[in-house]
């Protein structure tokens, strides 16, 4: 059997492990958590996901949902487990923290052809395959020995947003809707007045938050910005985005609202709530002061409060080609650390590697994936040199245009979604 090595038992090394176990490979599996753990996870999980309980959108007029599509394609683990987990969450795939880490490591630890090895992985190893899936949390030590291969390395730093007791809500001041109806009431929504919000917004700029270093300033990655950053861009800047109040008319009276805060489910019981969109870097006592201005939270008991994070990625496009491979070398990064950025994008990395892997020890020549899918153009924005490399999600810009012009924003996703579905079919019966 080929044997492979695997660091880290994130969201890529656990997608990675499946797929190759499945193949038949001789997997062994390092993750440090529980003996050591990193300054987010919380278990002892494989694949515990760090912040959102949410894997996005399912439909396929967006970004995330074709990816989603092109994954379970490949038989993804990640999405199937997220699948078995779900909790209702409009057009979301949102899941049950607890039970989608659960799962993945009993499907995990239930291959005999997989190993896994509970121990902190302090340099790369010369055994190859290898692959280093340690993740925007990688460990010091292998950090610093990354570096090395990397000609020196990246990190900036992330924020994630506090969850709340849902038995300390107020629910007589909030209501369940999705915005514009769509999907099954699945937020919770604390309407506010314009007195309130003012209120509200004094005291988020007043309050008192743990500085930024120097270097942090610039590296603050968009789309986790924390809410006081975003704050202090203007009312505008909250009310166009996480307090924005369109589509969130009260579903009974019609009421309109000034802002609006929307919290979503953490866990199926729904005994938990997540403040959507607002990570944050204001001390303790500051949040709590602060977040309980929400109406319906004035009473409310925090479960986990926002912080902020250490986030490692390398300079992939220099080093690694398209099947993620280090110089040609049978030395491969996987998920995070390589650029991409989400749960999905670090998931998907693993499907095209363990794709190469399978073909190129069966002795077979492989094609990069076409760039009209996502995978290929994951693959190629991690591939591609270029002067500033930031991390990305996947988004429909990293894909070719459309040769016939639609005129519909809607309707030209669908076409590009519906191309790149029907690519990755021809690819994946051409190249297996
Ligand atoms: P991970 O899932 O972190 O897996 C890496 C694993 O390697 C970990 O289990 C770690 O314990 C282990 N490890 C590290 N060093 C070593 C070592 N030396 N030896 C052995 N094991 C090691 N993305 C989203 O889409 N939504 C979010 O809400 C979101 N929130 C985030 C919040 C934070 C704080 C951070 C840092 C990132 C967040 N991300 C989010 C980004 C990203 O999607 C996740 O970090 C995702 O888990 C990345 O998957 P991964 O497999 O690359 O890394």
């Amino acid at each position: 059997k080929q044997k492979i090595v695997i660091i880290g038992g994130g969201l890529a090394g656990s997608e990675l492990a499946y797929q190759l176990a499945k193949a038949g490979f001789q997997i062994t599996l390092y993750e440090m958590r529980p003996v050591k753990m990193t300054e987010a996870h919380e278990t002892s999980y494989l694949g515990e996901l760090l912040c959102s309980n949410s894997l996005k959108s399912e439909s396929l007029d967006t970004a995330a949902g074709l990816l989603k599509k092109e994954m379970e394609m490949m038989d993804s683990l990640i999405i199937k487990v997220a699948k078995e987990t779900r909790v209702p969450a409009g057009n979301a795939l949102a899941v049950d923290r607890e039970k989608f880490g659960k799962r993945i490591t009993e499907i995990l630890e239930g291959f005999d052809n997989i190993s896994i090895i509970r121990e902190e992985v302090q340099d790369i190893p010369d055994d190859r395959p290898c692959v280093v899936a340690s993740g925007p949390l990688t460990s010091r030590v292998l950090s610093e020995k990354i570096k090395k291969l990397f000609g020196g390395g990246l990190f900036f730093y992330d924020a994630i947003s506090p969850i709340v007791d849902a038995e300390s809500i107020d629910y007589s001041k909030c209501f369940f809707k999705s915005r514009y109806g769509k999907g099954d009431d699945d937020y919770l929504n604390c309407p506010m007045t314009e007195e309130q919000f003012d209120r509200f917004y004094d005291a988020l700029m007043k309050a008192e938050k743990v500085e930024f270093k120097e270097f942090e300033k610039e590296a603050i990655f968009e789309g986790c910005m924390p809410i006081e950053v975003m704050a202090s861009r203007g009312k505008q800047t909250l009310l166009y985005g996480p307090m924005r109040p369109v589509g969130l008319e009260h579903p009974v009276t019609g009421e309109k609202y000034f802002a609006v805060v929307q919290l979503r489910k953490e866990n199926r019981e729904g005994t938990a709530y997540n403040i959507v969109g607002f990570q944050t870097k204001m001390r303790i006592g500051a949040q709590k002061e602060v977040f309980r201005l929400i109406p319906g939270l004035e009473n409310a008991e925090f479960l986990r409060y926002g912080s902020i994070h250490r986030n490692t990625y390398v300079r992939s496009c220099d080093y690694l080609d398209s099947f993620f491979r280090y110089k040609n070398s049978l030395l491969f990064f996987a998920g995070q650390i390589t650029g991409v950025e989400g749960y999905i994008e670090s998931a998907a990395t693993s499907l095209i590697i363990s794709f190469f892997l399978k073909n190129y020890f069966a002795d077979k020549k492989i094609l990069p994936f076409p760039e009209t899918t996502a995978l290929g153009a994951l693959s190629r924005y991690v591939s591609t040199p270029k002067k500033d490399y930031v991390p990305s999600n996947f988004h429909f810009g990293m894909l070719p245009p459309l040769t016939k012009k639609i005129r519909s924003k809607k309707d030209r996703k669908i076409a590009l979604s519906k191309r790149a579905l029907k690519d990755l079919e021809d690819y994946l019966v051409k190249n297996s």
